[in-house]
């Protein structure tokens, strides 16, 4: 048997392990929000890394947005020195979970295990791929144990909710500084032999439309901001919705719906607060004098985000032209700039590499329609040398009976293994 056999072999022996290790991070609710058990997952992630010669460091994220005494942002960062100098690959998966939702038919924090796949609330969305990694770099540590460079493997917060008391605190601290880190891989579940480069832009902003208010029977001592807003959404039916999709990309994102611009509207709230559900009487006759509209716009490599954002106030300013009284306030809520890793880049040709040894073709290379932690990696680290690759259908995540099927972890745990055999073998 040739090398690249005997670590595939190594790593498929490991097989009940890697299904009862992920079972046991199922069984760990990370929920987030609020972000609950951040310390008993680490902690169990520490014990399990020390035993594979990690030296371990347990880092809250004090004071990010987030952080509390009653629910802490706990991060675990290890890292394993190979006998000589060379190359970081650093593993990073994010530990918390969303929300359960309804339909399920398994218990959520179960880890039932069902026809080849393990099922539970973040399974395929990330413990399955975090589980993946960590069996590869112990499959290669027992076979190559004279590797050089470092293996580092995190386990981090709040990726669901914009990292902030996770990477983005970690990169902040230089942990993913490229002195110290020169590869990242990211285990999200894009599919055992996709590549993702990186992922679309965000720009979130509010818009509000001011009006006056006045006794309902008489909306013309008043100025409806509710009207004002919905001649904004004409407006974005009329000229903006059709230009955004005009604008196509080079970059290949999945699905193909996604490959180009897109906007969402999140919500519009205009007038009266909507009362609790107990509240029996009845609301009052008001014009409203303010409407608010979250906007959620995906943008491309391809486009400058000044422009996004001079195109949305040239809706707005054309409503204004044809409106007398139309007067209206915007502000940025979140912005993220579109990012993507080289195909040349030496993690994506050492992962291609594997993936080929692996499955007998090349992987296919995408881009994600939505950010992920790569977005802090890339712009706080200054480290470009990133991919995603791992396990699990992105399409199960974050619905009910989600899943990881078990062979596709074997067989990503490989592609992960010979990656590293491919940066650190010396
Ligand atoms: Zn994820």
């Amino acid at each position: 048997m040739d090398q690249t056999e005997k670590l595939k072999a190594e790593v498929a022996a490991r097989r009940d392990d890697l299904v009862a290790l992920t079972q046991d991070l199922i069984r760990i609710p990370t929920l987030n929000p609020p972000g609950e058990n951040y310390r008993e997952i680490c902690d169990y992630l520490d014990r399990r890394l020390l035993r594979a010669g990690f030296h371990t460091e347990l880092i809250r994220a004090k004071g990010a947005i987030g952080d509390s005494d009653r629910h802490p942002r706990w991060n675990i960062v290890a890292r394993r020195e190979g006998v000589g100098a060379g190359d970081c690959v650093h593993f990073n998966s994010h530990i918390d979970v969303v929300e359960v939702g309804h339909g399920w038919t398994t218990d959520p924090f179960g880890g039932e295990v069902r026809d080849g796949r393990i099922y539970g609330r973040g399974s395929c969305d990330m413990k399955g791929g975090l589980a993946a990694s960590i069996v590869a770099a112990e499959a290669f540590i027992a076979l190559c144990p004279d590797y050089v460079g470092a293996i580092e493997i995190s386990g981090t917060a709040d990726e669901e909710s914009g990292g902030f008391g996770g990477v983005a605190y970690l990169a902040e601290k230089g942990y993913f500084s490229p002195d110290r880190v020169q590869h990242v891989i990211i285990p999200e579940p894009l599919n055992k032999d996709r590549i993702c480069l990186g992922h679309r832009g965000v720009w979130w902003a509010e818009i509000e439309t001011k009006g006056e208010i006045a006794h309902g029977s008489m909306p013309f001592l008043g100025d409806c901001a509710v009207r004002h807003m919905g001649a904004v959404v004409a407006e974005m039916e009329e000229s903006l919705f059709p230009a955004l999709s005009e604008k196509r990309t080079e970059m290949p994102v999945v699905p193909d719906g996604a490959k180009q611009s897109t906007l969402n509207i999140n919500s519009i709230h205009g007038g009266e607060a909507e009362q609790e559900a107990d509240y029996t009487g009845l609301p009052s006759p008001c014009v409203p004098d303010r409407c608010r509209m979250v906007i959620d716009r995906r943008f491309l490599i391809e486009e400058d985000i000044d422009e996004v954002e001079a195109e949305i106030r040239a809706v707005l300013e054309r409503v204004r032209a044809g409106r007398e009284s139309f007067d209206y306030d915007i502000r940025e809520l979140h912005r993220v700039l579109p990012t993507m890793t080289e195909r040349d880049a030496p993690v994506v040709v050492s992962v291609a590499k594997a993936v080929s040894q692996t499955f007998g073709r090349e992987p296919d290379y995408v881009v994600s329609p939505g950010t992920y932690d790569q977005k802090h990696i890339d712009r706080i680290g200054r480290l470009k040398n990133c991919i995603a690759y791992g396990p699990g259908i992105l399409d199960l995540a974050h619905k009910p009976d989600e899943y990881i099927g078990i062979e596709d972890m074997v067989q990503s745990a490989q592609v992960m293994a010979l990656s590293l055999r491919d940066l650190l073998a010396g």
